[in-house]
């Protein structure tokens, strides 16, 4: 695997600032190992005139395989031999970028205390990598790179050039030229977008990958005709790793709006208000079902699981029994958005202490939810894929473990009912699954017999003698014998 940067040299700037830019001495060749393999930095050019640094990465695949993080597409793991024999050493991928950011990690940030100034301005620079594999092609190559202020040359790459007839590889030979850029942005550009294009991530997606994308995307992901092309790929189809990127880039595409930040919010807020002004009455009368559920327990400190945008959390502050409330979301969106449903800045100190806001997920345990009365996980459970159930459960019931926890999700049985939804439909695009009446009741059930609770469950809505009501409630409490121990 192997990248080229050139720069050419100006009076006064000659072209061997490179060096210092990307912290590598020009007169040497230098070996760094990475966890993959070994990184080599030469330059096989350095004079006034030009200067060219190369980035060769010898992988080592049996270094890969036995950490464990040889695994192909989706997670799956490839079959054994292919994890040995495949075209890691040789085309450029996301383990280049690693070794990108890991060999250039000051370049990366902009940072040259010798050449200061250097660093901050555009320089002419002309990328090469010459076997880049490209799922999307040459085409996607251009629709990725050029909006950023490349010229670009993707050149598809013959499977074999004895056999023309063959046809192209995945691969394409590509060339990129700027006087636009700056070095850091064209490296960050490198780090984000070649395993977007490589599309098989070698290392596990974790949670601060999504950290990682919006630090490298700084200044020019949010803008980009292609975001969620990008966001997808480099988180690797991680549904909730993309969402929350995409919904931290849309912040940052409003907070550099500036101005029109506060009134975008404003407005999304305003459009929920005029939703509720003509109330969708079920999503009122399950308000007033999880209430009465909680008055019915007498919690006082109550957490609010997947609070969405607050309107639950907007009702317990009205009710004086509700001492504390935390709204819990992963979304940073909607967290933004009920911070401004609340007036969170605008309210009286008496007020404030009791309501808080925190982001984090339910599919992980956390200490920050332990020790409340009661928790509400209102048409939550169904936005999580099935798979993701139990660790929320154990994260809930069995590490949290409030006295008191209020759950609904739809009753699948009764969409035969709504007449805007056709048939075999979930009611919300972002619903992973629907339960009938069963089905929940089974879940919930073994749930309280694993952790210690006893569940009683409630209609919320209409109840059809036929198929049951729109929304389906459980309470759980835990039995006596927690309670006491405790
Ligand atoms: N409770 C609100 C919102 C329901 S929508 C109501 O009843 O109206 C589901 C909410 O769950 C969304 O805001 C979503 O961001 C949140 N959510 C989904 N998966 C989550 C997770 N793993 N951790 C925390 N919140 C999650």
């Amino acid at each position: 695997m192997f990248v080229t940067i050139s720069t050419t040299g100006t009076a006064g700037h000659p072209a061997t600032d490179l060096g210092y830019l990307l912290h590598k001495h020009p007169g040497r060749a230098q070996v760094f190992s990475t966890s993959y393999g070994t990184a080599h930095v030469f330059y096989p050019e350095a004079d006034a005139e030009r200067c060219t640094a190369a980035l060769l990465l010898e992988i080592d695949t049996v270094a890969l395989v036995r950490r464990g993080k040889g695994k192909g597409r989706g997670g799956a793991p490839d079959a054994a031999l292919a994890q040995y024999v495949n075209d890691r050493p040789y085309a450029a991928s996301s383990l280049l970028a690693v070794a990108l950011s890991n060999v250039f990690s000051s370049a990366l940030r902009g940072v040259c205390d010798a050449r200061p100034e250097r660093a901050a301005a555009p320089l002419p620079l002309r990328v090469e990598v010459p076997a880049l594999p490209a799922r999307g092609g040459p085409d996607l190559v251009r629709r990725l790179f050029a909006p950023l202020g490349w010229t670009v040359t993707a050149d598809p790459v013959p499977l074999d050039t004895a056999f023309p007839q063959w046809g192209d590889s995945r691969y394409v030979r590509l060339v990129l030229e700027s006087d636009r850029l700056t070095l850091a942005e064209a490296l960050r550009h490198l780090y984000v977008l070649l395993p977007v294009l490589d599309d098989a991530k070698h290392y596990w997606v974790a949670a601060d990958e999504v950290d990682k994308l919006l630090r490298a995307g700084e200044g020019w992901l949010a803008g980009h005709p292609e975001q969620q092309l990008i966001t997808n790929r480099y988180l690797s189809r991680r549904w909730s790793l993309t969402r929350q990127a995409r919904e931290q880039l849309e912040l940052v595409r409003l907070a550099e709006a500036d101005d029109s930040a506060v009134e975008e919010i404003d407005n999304a807020v305003a459009q929920e208000t005029e939703a509720e002004e003509r109330p969708t009455p079920l999503a009122e009368q399950r308000r007033a079902a999880i209430l009465a559920a909680l008055e019915a327990s007498g919690a006082a400190r109550v957490l609010d699981l997947g609070c969405g945008q607050g309107q639950l959390v907007q009702a317990l502050l009205k009710d004086t029994r509700f001492t504390e409330i935390v709204g819990v979301d992963v979304s940073v969106r909607a967290l933004a958005i009920a911070g401004r449903r609340l007036k969170l800045d605008r309210m009286g100190e008496r007020q404030a202490a009791r309501v808080k806001l925190v982001q984090g997920s339910l599919a992980y345990t956390d200490n920050r939810l332990k020790g409340y009365d009661a928790a509400v996980l209102s048409e939550v459970i169904e936005h999580l894929d099935l798979p993701r159930l139990p660790a929320l459960e154990y994260a809930v019931f069995g590490h949290a473990r409030p006295r008191t926890v209020v759950v609904t999700t739809p009753n699948v049985e009764y969409n035969v009912r709504w007449e805007s939804l056709p048939a075999g439909h979930v009611r919300h695009g972002d619903h992973r699954f629907e339960w009938t009446r069963e089905e929940f009741r089974g879940w919930a059930g073994a749930v309280a017999e694993r952790h210690g609770y006893d569940v009683a469950f409630a209609p919320v809505g209409a109840d059809d003698p036929e198929v049951g009501p729109p929304t389906q409630l459980a309470v759980f409490t835990k039995t006596e014998k927690e309670a006491k121990a405790a």
